[in-house]
């Protein structure tokens, strides 16, 4: 009996030979299987877009940094599209199976737990070697959307005509080197910290940089403690030595 896509199961053993008796999506417009690269939000949920949408609800399947976070999204919208998990842990032979899946002629959508998938975050590798592997026979296809360093630097007053973003910063081997490297930059610097590190991170600018260079520190954007604080490094790093509450929850340091 042919199964209605929805009701499978899905995991990574039996979901290429699930899909194919399923029916095939076609949102594409053409005849070649399409990855969708889905930006979703970094906090407010209404920080969608209706392609974005439009293509979760759409596609055969959506891989997932983590399944159980982006079902929050597709809840919050309805939107009953199977998953399967893909991230950073996983191991070389999901690349092969979502290989298979998309030569069976299928449509999926990458997504990552907040913002644009591959930056910062897992699927470089997939989407590598997913070109590699069909060439011109496969459409990648980017929805833009959020994306924590844009949004920061949105709202900043730093001017990001040129910028040099350094995701995140090594915990040990050549962390000092970097910021040694941003306190001499021209160019306006940008890299992401955790919870962990924030005050790690305040301190080491506070030694290297010049009291003339502006640090904005961008936290837990679009949410509701979301703040964006600019000083000398000296009066940063005061601000959050002073308030412990505000070093919780997810950061952009911007660097001029
Ligand atoms: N792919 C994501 C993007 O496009 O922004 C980034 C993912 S990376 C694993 C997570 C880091 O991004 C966090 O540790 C934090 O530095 C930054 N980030 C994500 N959401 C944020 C938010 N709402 N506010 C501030 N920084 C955020």
């Amino acid at each position: 009996m042919r199964k209605k896509f929805s009701e499978l199961k899905i995991d990574a053993a039996s979901t290429a030979k699930d899909l194919e008796d399923s029916s095939t999506s076609s949102i594409s417009g053409n005849e070649k299987p399409t990855l969708y690269v889905v930006a979703t939000p970094i906090g407010n949920l209404e920080d969608v877009t209706l392609r974005a949408l439009r293509i979760l609800k759409d596609v055969d399947l959506i891989l997932c940094e983590d399944t159980r976070h982006t079902k929050a999204l597709l809840s919050h919208y309805e939107i009953g599209t199977p998953t399967m998990s893909y991230h950073a842990q996983s191991k070389l032979s999901k690349i092969d199976t979502i290989i298979d899946i998309l030569k069976k002629g299928k449509n999926l959508a990458l997504v990552s737990d907040a913002g644009t998938p591959t930056i910062s975050d897992p699927g470089v590798l997939l989407v590598a070697k997913i070109r590699e592997t069909f060439g011109d026979d496969i459409s990648v296809v980017p929805i833009p959307g959020p994306s924590a360093l844009i949004t920061a630097l949105s709202a900043s007053g730093i001017s990001s005509a040129e910028f040099t973003f350094l995701g995140f910063l090594p915990h040990k081997k050549g962390r000092e080197t970097l910021f040694k490297e941003i306190s001499i930059s021209e160019r306006t610097m940008v890299f992401y910290e955790s919870t962990h590190r924030i005050i790690k991170a305040l301190t080491s600018l506070k030694e290297h940089c010049r009291g003339d260079q502006v640090v904005v520190v961008a936290r837990e954007l679009t949410k509701m403690f979301e703040e964006v604080f600019s000083g000398n490094a000296t009066d940063v790093l005061a601000h959050f030595e002073n308030n412990p509450e505000k070093c919780r929850g997810e950061f952009v340091v911007i660097v001029r």
